[in-house]
């Protein structure tokens, strides 16, 4: 079995970084262990308040790199962007993703919990070698705005769990 590591950003509510934990052991079958304390936000490039997501990469690994644990998983809440993209709610290579919560806030707490499901899972299919799916209730499917992650389920379609499960544990 797998062991993925959650390294909360600061400053992160313990709440959600547990809830992340428990669904990703229930839908990935991963172990999960979560770093014993929040790591500062390192220097990034920046625009406006946005980081550039490739910046905290070389932090998550570092940090994994201290670990047993197989791939990493970062949380943040402040904004992030890409090579040519405005925005993104996550972003995943090699043995790192990360994922941003700052769009997917709610003031409902079930539909906030339940998005950052969906990203943090969708990021741990990369992870495992799955791309994107044209199923739109798939979990992989990709999301241009948070209308394509609420319609998505948390977890992958039969496809992409057949694919999970030949090659991602
Ligand atoms: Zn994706
Ligand atoms: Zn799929």
């Amino acid at each position: 079995m797998k062991k993925t590591l959650i390294i909360p950003f600061k400053t992160i509510d313990k709440e959600i970084i547990n809830h992340l934990g428990k669904k990703i052991t229930e839908i990935l079958g991963y172990k999960v262990v979560v770093n014993k304390e929040q790591i500062s936000i390192p220097s990034s490039r920046k625009i406006g308040l946005q980081l550039f997501a490739e910046d905290l990469f070389p932090t998550l690994r570092g940090e994994l790199m201290k670990t047993d644990a197989d791939a990493v998983l970062g949380i943040i809440d402040k904004d992030l962007y890409a090579e040519n993209f405005n925005f993104i709610f996550g972003l995943a290579y090699s043995d790192c993703s990360l994922i941003s919560l700052h769009r997917l806030i709610s003031e409902d707490k079930e539909l906030f919990y339940t998005r950052a499901v969906k990203e943090a899972i969708h990021e741990l299919g990369h992870l495992a070698g799955l791309g994107h799916c044209p199923n739109i209730s798939c979990v992989m499917h990709f999301s241009n705005g948070l209308g394509d992650t609420d319609i998505k389920n948390e977890t992958f379609c039969t496809k992409c769990d057949k694919r999970f499960r030949s090659r991602g544990r």
